[in-house]
């Protein structure tokens, strides 16, 4: 796969959309127009990575539109160095961004397909530094923990407290909460080990979050 002139000046043209569309984080802006979206589609989806739009990958999943991706990231405010945890690596592309932006992220996919996709193809992309995990987003990777930020880019059914106890006081977890088509965006404040402050985002549409992993 190839990175033209043609691919960054539609990357240039997806960046000034998601502004007009209000995304203000520069840090967001620069890793999204610096990020071949391309090479995490099918070759057929070339021409179309750079519209703001979600397109199917391998196992019945999708990669989130860049517009969604952007308003999650920057809900979380992200800094130099934070770590991050991400529920559902799909495609790679949203693990990327925040590795672009200096976090040291984990990501965990439980479709072992597109787990041993992003384990190779994200090493050969230079972004070998993303901790690809297989297994369930409902019981984190415990091991890694505590996380300065979690990002869950599947509709949570319901609020999973294990995640909650891998986050650090002070800390953010960005969700899209519910079942069915639509999910509120809810941006989670730890105030204590205890105590969460609840602020939401408006509506999105996400694919949901299972439980256990499928091996197939
Ligand atoms: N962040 C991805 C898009 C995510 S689509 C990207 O940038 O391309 C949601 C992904 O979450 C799917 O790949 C789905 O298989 C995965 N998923 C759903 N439930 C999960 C769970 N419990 N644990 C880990 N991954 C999960």
């Amino acid at each position: 796969m190839q990175d033209t002139y043609r691919h960054r000046g539609l990357r240039q043209k997806l960046v000034q959309i998601l502004k007009s569309k209000g995304i203000r984080d520069v840090n967001v802006l620069q890793a999204i127009g610096t990020i071949p979206r391309h090479f995490f589609l099918d070759r057929a989806f070339d021409t179309w990575a750079y519209k703001d739009l979600a397109f199917p990958i391998d196992a019945g999943q999708t990669i989130s539109q860049p517009y969604t991706v952007a308003f999650q990231t920057q809900l979380l405010k992200i800094n130099r160095g934070d770590k991050v945890l991400e529920i559902g690596t799909g495609s790679g592309y949203q693990a990327s961004v925040l590795y672009k932006m200096g976090a040291k992220v984990y990501t965990i996919e439980r479709q072992k397909r597109l787990f041993d996709k992003t384990s190779e193809v994200l090493p050969r992309m230079g972004l070998g530094g993303v901790r690809t995990l297989f297994g369930d987003g409902f019981v984190g990777a415990p091991r890694f923990a505590p996380y300065d930020k979690i990002l869950i880019t599947a509709a949570a059914p319901f609020f999973p407290q294990a995640l909650f106890d891998q986050l650090k006081v002070g800390g953010y977890m960005v969700i899209p909460v519910g079942e069915g088509d639509i999910q509120k965006m809810k941006r989670i404040t730890k105030v204590s080990p205890t105590q969460k402050r609840e602020e939401l985002f408006g509506t999105f549409s996400f694919v949901p979050m299972l439980a256990g992993t499928n091996a197939a």
